[in-house]
């Protein structure tokens, strides 16, 4: 059993103040692996001050100070790939593959794209010719407390924590409960590559706990929350009180659509994309909106593929995919997927239950519906497991119109060989991202969503800039 109950407060671990012990359990084996301890107001205070303490001379180093600090952390992450791989297998359920390839990878990704960004970063800026003696400066926001989910672990926190040290912010880390030993193990990482004291804390807990401690904390300047809509809007009023910025990236209901014309490969990848780490991704393409002369053989490759996709335990070496992360998600998709049946969607490939000869551990069933209309609790709902809803159209006006019929905005897809329809699919559906073609973004591209998908914007000079505060300057000396 692994024990990892303390926090890391000023540059040190320390006990918990008071004791409350929380298991880490392996979905694929639904064993407890390990202990932590869920913080409580004391521990959040103290990492608190530590951050605000640290902010004064942290804020006021050379952005090339931080970028070399930033460097070392890079350099001991690929390090330490390897345990990072398994202890994200064995917290959320992520297979082997995907955790050494993808769920480390981004991690890596985003470090060094932030340090390319951070190089290319003006924290003093011109105004504009005319006006010689003003100046814009980019400030570090202060202290910010980061609420992560367990669901890309460190694709989540490498967004939040790397961009505030290199904007000079100081911080508090809450990572998911659920996952907490690849933060612990980041922690670790930061603590070896000589982050100053105080500037990056680390503090386990829940989210009525340390969460919400941190939301409504008046020492805390600014939010950073990824996860699920809900606990974004309890966030948002938490945080009101002491009008800190709020930055949130919450879940989705992607649509694909797959035109008449769309490549032969499009439904077989937007499925195996909606299968990928079990569904459970924010950016999943959970509603697949066909064009109804291909619905028929869309359907049946849709069945065909998520037939084919193999299921098993995490820690096995291969392409299938892993468990739900835990029983409730689990009671969550099955719920879900009972709704889609009393509801009149036609269940086509899955359903209900373990697949064969998994009996133990969080394992679902990859399931597809078809015929499901746009106001069923499936096509509605962010579902986070491997369940696919196909709904046909007839012309392109209905799919946009079905497809931007969500609270949710995240990332929408379309697969189509026309470049005009291309272009107008990437005007008119409303998302802060769109996929043409499975063609992804770029390194730097902004990561975010409008609507109640959020409003923050991760990753590259957009990720920095949602951590500083806009400072004008007049009569600024000239240089
Ligand atoms: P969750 O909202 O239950 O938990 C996320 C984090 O918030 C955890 O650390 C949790 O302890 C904390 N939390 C929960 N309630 C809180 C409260 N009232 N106050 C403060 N903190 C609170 O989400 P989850 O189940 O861990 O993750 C899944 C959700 O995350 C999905 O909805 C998914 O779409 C979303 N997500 C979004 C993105 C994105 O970038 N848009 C990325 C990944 C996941």
């Amino acid at each position: 059993m692994i024990e990892k109950r303390q926090f890391y407060i000023n540059g040190a671990w320390v006990d918990p103040a008071a004791s409350r012990d929380f298991p880490v359990i392996d979905p694929s084996t639904e064993e407890e692996v390990a202990v932590i301890s869920l913080g409580d107001k004391a521990d959040t205070d103290a990492a608190v001050a530590a951050a605000n303490a640290a902010f004064e001379t942290w804020s006021q180093t050379d952005p090339a100070e931080r970028i070399a600090v930033v460097e070392k952390i890079l350099e001991i992450y690929n390090a330490r790939a390897e345990d990072m791989a398994q202890a994200m297998t064995t917290e959320m359920g992520a297979p082997l593959k995907l955790s050494r390839e993808d769920q480390v990878g981004a991690g890596s990704y985003h470090i060094k794209n932030f340090i390319r960004a951070a190089k290319e970063f003006d924290f003093v800026r011109m105004l504009r010719p005319d006006a010689p003696n003003d100046r814009i400066i980019l400030d570090p926001i202060g202290t910010v407390a980061m609420i992560t989910p367990w669901n890309w672990p460190m694709n989540q926190v490498t967004l939040k924590v790397i961009p505030a040290l290199l904007t000079g912010c100081t911080m508090v880390l809450k990572p998911s409960e659920i996952a907490p030993l690849s933060s612990i193990l980041f922690t670790e990482i930061l603590d070896e590559a000589g982050v100053p004291a105080g500037v990056y804390n680390m503090v386990n807990g829940d989210g009525v706990g340390v969460g919400s401690q941190l939301s409504a904390h008046p020492g805390v300047d600014m939010v950073s929350f990824t996860g699920s809509t809900r606990a974004g809007i309890a966030i948002s009023k938490a945080a009101a009180d002491t009008i800190k910025r709020v930055s949130l990236e919450l879940g989705g209901k992607g649509a694909n659509l797959v035109f008449a014309d769309a490549d032969e490969d499009a439904v077989r990848r937007g499925v195996a994309h909606m299968m990928e780490n079990t569904g459970q991704s924010c950016n999943a393409p959970s509603r697949m909106l066909v064009e109804r002369s291909i619905y028929d053989d869309a359907v049946e490759i849709a069945r065909e593929t998520a037939e084919n996709t193999g299921v098993a335990n995490a820690h096995d070496d291969g392409d299938h995919i892993g468990p739900l992360v835990s029983q409730m998600q689990w009671d969550k998709v099955q719920g879900l997927i009972q709704k889609g049946i009393d509801e009149g969607a036609r269940l086509v490939a899955g359903g209900l239950g373990r697949p064969d000869g998994l009996n133990r551990g969080y394992f679902a069933r990859p399931t597809v519906f078809a015929d499901v209309t746009n106001d069923m609790t499936i096509a509605r709902e962010e579902i986070f497991g491997p369940v696919l809803s196909m709904i046909p159209f007839d012309t392109e006006e209905e799919a946009v119109r079905i497809a931007n019929d969500t609270v949710y905005g995240l990332t929408n897809y379309a697969q189509t060989q026309d470049p005009d329809r291309l272009r107008r699919m990437a005007r008119k559906l409303r998302s802060g991202m769109i996929h043409l073609n499975g063609k992804s973004r770029s390194a730097g591209a902004p990561f975010g969503g409008i609507k109640q998908s959020g409003n923050s914007r991760e990753g590259g000079a957009w990720g920095l800039e949602d951590f500083v505060e806009v400072k004008a300057v007049g009569g600024y000396p000239a240089e």
